[in-house]
């Protein structure tokens, strides 16, 4: 009998690893305390200290001004809203080009349609699975209005240089940083580089309360832009100091419940984070040496979060398919995925361009097709090679950290075996 548990031996991980719960006694104690307060939302859709929303939600956001080092932070419901508020907030217009990367969650890429914005996908760059400067750099037409940057799996994209870049062109740059809670690039937390940065409190998130999401930036203008889109912005705006394109309001606001959560997770960040940051650190470090296997790059100067402990195989150099090397680790106890999402210039939406209405709005404004392989760096990374594990959802101490190790060792060391499982 072999000994990889996929051919009936036994596993390498001994017993299930289990779910990783960052929501304990402190929340508990922050939703009763707002359910004793009997407000549940301290929102008002017109002018007056409503409009800006409850105690807790308020406590929040100056709280995560005070961490970020940053002068404006905007709750919302969600990073979806976020950005769609941020495309909002910086004067998105019918048939402005707004560059993105294809690598990514599809609210990034359709934000800009909302607001009649053109998606311009660009390639990342295969080592960290960021927008790729050089050719953000190279796609900037007289068009372009703004560049989104995802800090993709929890590293930064290459933010000082694509805040440069934007600054010299006079357009925008949009951190989607629902990933990557205190990520950083040279001691800048991930979200504060760009004009505005986006982060996601969902459920799968690093630290969340569910649902939610949280706007920073320095600018005031683009503030109270960003409080005018979330909250019945029509209402409010005020004839003779705003600019009234795209200040039609939704509400996109936090309740009491949730900001009274996401305090508590905010307060905690640092030790959810830095617990994964420490499996990850196991993982990598006993396995960068298996040839055909590619640990997560970091850069200099950068902190990556791990959000995704993101792997790129080889399958020429191991012999054996991704597929079946997945499956076997799967065997193995170690829980994985093969690929992310499928780059997203692949949605009917784009391949059919129709979003808006029935004239193909705002398809109609530009001769951009979205056929074919746009970015063939992502493609390849991720139908060959990539392979995750999603680190905030388990709990790794350090003892499981070191079977995981074991894990991938043994199904390196014996995927010989694995070669008749290859039905390529
Ligand atoms: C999760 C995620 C979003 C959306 O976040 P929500 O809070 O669920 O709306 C956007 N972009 C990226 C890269 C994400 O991972």
């Amino acid at each position: 009998m072999s000994e990889l548990a996929i051919l009936g031996g036994p596993s390498a991980v001994r017993r299930p690893i289990g779910a990783y719960r960052s929501i304990g006694d402190d929340e508990r104690a922050a939703v009763d305390r707002v359910l004793r307060s009997g407000c549940l939302s301290g929102f008002y859709g017109s002018p007056g200290p409503e409009f800006f929303g409850g105690e807790e939600v308020q406590r929040l956001e100056r709280e995560w001004e005070r961490r970020y080092g940053i002068a404006h932070a905007v709750s919302v419901n969600s990073a979806t809203s976020g950005l769609f508020a941020a495309m909002a907030a910086i004067g998105i217009s019918p048939g402005d080009e707004v560059i993105v990367p294809p690598y990514t969650m599809s609210a990034t890429v359709v934000a800009p349609l909302l607001y009649g914005g053109i998606p311009v996908f660009v390639d990342i760059e295969p080592r960290t699975f960021c927008i790729d400067p050089d050719l953000v750099e190279a796609a900037i037409s007289p068009r372009t209005k703004a560049i989104v940057a995802v800090n993709l799996f929890g590293h930064p994209a290459e933010l000082e240089r694509l805040r440069n870049l934007a600054d010299e062109r006079g357009i925008f740059l949009i951190e989607d940083s629902a990933q990557a809670p205190l990520g950083a690039e040279n001691g800048r937390p991930c979200g504060t580089v760009g004009h505005i940065g986006v982060f996601s409190l969902n459920y799968h998130k690093h630290i969340h309360s569910g649902e939610g999401g949280i706007c920073v930036t320095s600018d005031a203008k683009l503030a109270r832009r960003l409080q005018l889109v979330r909250n019945h912005g029509e209402n409010v705006v005020a004839e003779e100091n705003d600019d009234l394109s795209n200040m039609i309001g939704f509400n996109y606001r936090m309740s009491e419940i949730h900001a009274a959560i996401s305090s508590v997770q905010l307060d905690n960040a640092e030790r959810h984070v830095s617990l994964r940051e420490r499996a990850a650190a196991i993982l990598a470090d006993g396995t960068r040496d298996l040839e055909g296997w590619t640990v997560p790059h970091v850069r200099p100067g950068c902190r990556h979060n791990y959000y995704m402990f993101t792997v790129r195989l080889d399958d020429e150099v191991l012999g054996v398919s991704r597929g079946t090397f997945s499956r076997a680790l799967a065997a193995e106890g170690f829980p994985n995925e093969v690929g992310y999402v499928q780059p997203q210039y692949r949605l009917p939406m784009f391949r059919k361009r129709k979003a808006i209405g029935k004239d193909n709005w705002p398809f109609s404004l530009t001769d951009r097709k979205y056929d074919g392989v746009l970015c063939p760096v992502a493609e390849r990374l991720h139908e060959r090679e990539v392979l995750q594990f999603q680190v905030p959802s388990w709990d790794v101490s350090d003892d499981v950290a070191a079977e995981l190790v074991a894990a991938v060792r043994k199904v390196h060391r014996k995927r010989g075996e694995l070669k008749r499982l290859d039905n390529r």
